[in-house]
């Protein structure tokens, strides 16, 4: 049989995907996840935990791949972006941010992983699980259209057709908690809630002090390029703690200027127009 990888994302679908993929009896050889090296405190501990909860099921530990440079060195989104003086390119309507600290680990992996050689070398495929749900079937389509050599993409929470409710069930019936968003703490397409979620629970993440450490360590001088990014969840912060809808606005168009001010951005009329996109989808989904 050839091997059934599954892209795990570290969130509820792909947690809830796997789970039904053990209740369902279907086969899966390799759990990968790809490490931004920014992920929430809670991914990394749930992660941990459903790794050791596979494992004690019979399955082999998530695989955990993550980005590196020719060298060989570890290099994450957060490194990249204090080297770049730059916010993750999705603030500038990009995925590739995504595209080389998620998916390009992932394929770099598999790539030299052998079931997955042995299978192309046969011209046949392997069979790749992906955690999107019911309600995503538009992504599933647009996947489709891309014809891919390597693998063939199936979409168990679609074809059982499960919601989130769902979801959370059976990660409830297995009894593992504190399943939330996997995303990285600083990503730009983070909704006012999380940023405010964030806040409290994790404010040191705000000081990015390791970075800095790292900066001033190599001898440049970047102007605490770190606090450019600690400026910029705080303002979203304060913002999405701002009532009022027109100093909201106000503020939201001032931060975009001193972020822009501090990374050292060239005007960037994409940048506003995403910036000012989601300002105006933060307040319904605020509340
Ligand atoms: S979570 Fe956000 S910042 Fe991180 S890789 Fe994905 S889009 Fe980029």
């Amino acid at each position: 049989m050839n091997p059934h990888i599954v892209a795990f994302g570290g969130g509820v679908d792909s947690t809830a995907m796997i789970l039904g993929l053990i209740e369902k009896n279907e086969p899966i050889d390799l759990i990968l996840f790809a490490d931004t090296g920014a992920e929430r405190p809670t991914t990394y501990e749930h992660i941990e935990n459903f790794s050791n909860y596979l494992n004690k099921l019979g399955y082999e530990p998530i695989k955990i791949v993550k980005n590196k440079n020719k060298l060989g060195e570890i290099v994450t989104l957060e490194d990249d972006c204090l080297k770049r003086k730059c916010l993750p390119s999705i603030a500038y309507g990009f995925k590739t941010c995504s595209s080389h600290f998620k998916i390009q680990p992932q394929d770099k992996f598999l790539n030299n992983w052998q079931p997955a050689k042995e299978t192309w070398a046969k011209g046949e495929k392997c069979i790749k699980y992906v955690g999107y749900d019911a309600g995503e079937q538009h992504r599933a389509d647009n996947a489709a259209k891309r014809q891919d050599p390597k693998y063939t993409n199936k979409y168990p929470l679609i074809e059982w057709q499960w919601e989130r409710e769902d979801c959370l069930d059976i990660i409830k019936r297995h009894g593992i908690t504190n399943v939330g968003k996997s995303a990285c703490f600083f990503c730009p397409s983070s909704r006012p809630k999380e940023i405010v979620d964030l806040y409290k629970k994790h404010p040191d993440l705000l000081r990015l002090a390791n970075v800095q450490n790292n900066y001033n360590s190599k001898g440049s001088n970047p102007r605490d390029s770190d606090t450019n990014l600690a400026l910029y969840l705080k303002v979203l912060s304060c913002l999405v703690q701002a009532q009022v809808e027109v100093f909201h606005l106000l503020a939201w168009m001032a931060s975009c200027a001193i972020v822009r001010i501090h990374v050292s951005m060239k005007p960037f009329l994409a940048a506003d127009i995403v910036i000012m996109c989601s300002y105006l989808s933060a307040p319904s989904s605020y509340k």
